[in-house]
């Protein structure tokens, strides 16, 4: 018996998001991003919610998959204020359906 290896593009498209339009749970001031040379979070995303737009960072919480990757790696989130990072709302956000 063999078993079949998913890619991850595969196990993203399996999860199912229930986003929460009254208040994201990841907040990016954008501006104290213009400070910030090296940009971590478009690297260390897995879900690619961090993007350079016209040369400046672009953040949509939708399609997040709570793995707090973003708030280890970026000095804004968390602790300064400026940012913040918490888990959704209860009923809100990612299932994983596989695995
Ligand atoms: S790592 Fe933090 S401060 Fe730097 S660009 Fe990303 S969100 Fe902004
Ligand atoms: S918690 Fe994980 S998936 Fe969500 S924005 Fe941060 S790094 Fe991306």
């Amino acid at each position: 018996m063999s078993i079949e290896r998913m890619s991850a593009e595969e196990l993203l498209g399996v999860d199912k998001f229930n986003v929460d339009e009254g208040e994201a749970h990841i907040v990016v001031k954008c501006e104290c991003c213009l400070e910030c040379s090296d940009k971590p979070c478009l690297y260390i995303c897995p879900a690619q919610c961090y993007k350079l737009l016209d040369g400046k960072l672009a953040f949509d919480y939708v399609g997040c998959l709570e793995c707090g990757t973003c708030r280890l790696a970026c000095r804004q989130l968390g602790n300064s204020g400026v940012a913040t990072w918490t888990y959704p709302r209860g009923t809100f956000g990612v299932s994983y359906r596989c695995g």
